[in-house]
């Protein structure tokens, strides 16, 4: 979409100001590796443009959040341990959504442009002009970005290995994705389980979505050759979170609220374990910033962050978000 845009070279339809990244801490090696060939590839074909891309990093850092407390609701005073599955994830606020407005803020920012193709339309609620779908206007779809920049010869090669990219531990990726991680990137992996057992330890739960299978298992059954089908799926959510925070349907408190939300004995069984996604699905949600508004609008979780997963989840041996985000 970035490269797109500047080859328009359509200061009217398409400015491009600043270009930020917004680093997690658990970006794939291979990904810094991109943005500076990305950046070169900006040098030597649009010099004149002189844009530099920037880094925006969450204030606090993953340590700090993660070793410290929930501040509010039921689980208030808990360590809050790896973000809990179900969305929103406390990380992709302090990581993406915060610094992303606070760059818009410092910066006047007009409008910011978010890269959802045009097959993915479903992700793209249009209530608000400061948001922008460029890939959506042009009618490109997934694979259209890939040809581009195959034809470019600046495609990333992680997509290769996964069909969407986030943090190399999130919580939400599929079995298969987690498989793709422990097969290729065996430092990745490594770390990944780091935070899986230190989250097992101060928060009594894991990063994997299943409750039975914690890192440490899912290894022992790659290692004895079990390879999971279903898609590679991994993603971010942050830009359905922005979507919905423009909608309405959550405001930025939510994220905070959603340790809460998340913590909720409704959602976690008796024995400390998960419910399976089926409860979770029947689930009608209410952000807590809506509770006490006149009109409330709700989204059941199934709208806006199960709608990608399989149909039957053991079939597809695949954990919760199969996903697109
Ligand atoms: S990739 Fe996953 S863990 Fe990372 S910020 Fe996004 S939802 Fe959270």
């Amino acid at each position: 979409m970035l490269l797109r845009m500047l080859e328009l070279n359509d200061p009217v339809n398409y400015p491009v100001n600043r270009i930020v990244f917004c680093d997690t801490e658990f970006e794939f090696p291979e990904l810094y590796e991109y943005l500076d060939r990305v950046q070169a590839f900006i040098d030597e074909h649009y010099p004149e443009r002189g844009l530099k891309i920037e880094r925006a990093y969450s204030k606090m850092t993953w340590k700090e959040k993660f070793y410290g407390e929930v501040v509010s609701g039921k689980a208030k005073g808990q360590i809050r341990g790896a973000p809990l599955k179900l969305y929103p994830c406390w990380w992709t606020k302090s990581a993406k959504l915060d610094p992303m407005d606070r760059m818009a803020k410092e910066s006047g920012m007009d409008f910011m442009y978010i890269g959802i193709a045009h097959d993915e339309q479903k992700r793209i609620r249009d209530t608000d002009e400061r948001y922008r779908y460029p890939l959506n206007e042009w009618k490109w779809t997934e694979s259209d970005c890939m040809d581009y920049l195959d034809h470019h010869n600046i495609a990333l090669e992680l997509y290769t290995v996964f069909n969407r990219l986030g943090c190399y531990m999130c919580p939400k990726q599929s079995f298969r994705s987690w498989y793709s991680l422990w097969l290729h990137f065996p430092d990745l992996w490594k770390d990944a389980k780091f935070w899986d057992n230190e989250s097992l330890r101060v928060a009594g739960h894991g990063l994997t979505m299943r409750d039975e299978s914690t890192l440490e298992e899912m290894e022992k059954k790659f290692k004895q050759g079990y390879i999971p089908k279903g898609s590679v799926g991994m993603e971010c959510r942050s830009c359905s979170a922005i979507s919905l925070k423009q909608e309405g349907i959550i405001s930025m408190d939510d994220f905070f609220e959603g340790d809460e939300f998340e913590r909720d004995p409704e959602v976690i069984r008796t024995d400390g374990a998960y419910a399976h996604l089926n409860d979770a699905e029947k689930i009608e949600w209410i952000p807590p910033s809506h509770k006490n508004a006149l009109v409330v609008k709700t989204a059941t979780l199934n709208d806006w962050f199960l709608d990608n997963i399989d149909e039957d989840p053991e079939d597809a041996d695949c954990f919760f978000d199969g996903a697109d985000d």
